[in-house]
């Protein structure tokens, strides 16, 4: 229940800043490589979020994709998944983008 986890924490955040002041939509960023189920990820959000001031919010997720940069040849490219290997042959490849998992905004109400 690595998502129930993740919804935790991001509630837990996200109070720790707001109270008790209802908050009624969320923004995460979540990268395409950062290894998290965005549907497992709302289920575990919305029960998670029952009872507290964050019931009934909205939540949006952005999915940025995965990109990496080839240290052999600096071809920057797009990836798919965590298998670090360049059309070049070469596995000295950075990420450089995609395993974000980050709070972009909250709103609350006033
Ligand atoms: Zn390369």
């Amino acid at each position: 229940m690595h998502e129930l986890a993740i919804a935790e924490s991001v509630l837990e955040t996200i109070t720790a800043r707001t109270g008790d002041r209802q908050v009624t939509e969320v923004r995460l960023e979540v990268g395409k490589l950062a290894g998290v189920s965005t549907d497992s990820l709302r289920f575990c959000f919305e029960l998670a979020a029952a009872g507290t001031a964050l019931e009934g919010a909205g939540l949006n997720i952005d999915e940025p994709p995965g990109r990496a940069r080839c240290a052999s040849c600096t071809e920057e490219f797009l990836l798919h998944d965590r298998i670090l290997l360049c059309a070049c042959g070469s596995s000295a490849v950075e990420v450089l983008a995609g395993d974000e998992l980050r709070i972009i905004s909250v709103e609350v109400s006033r």
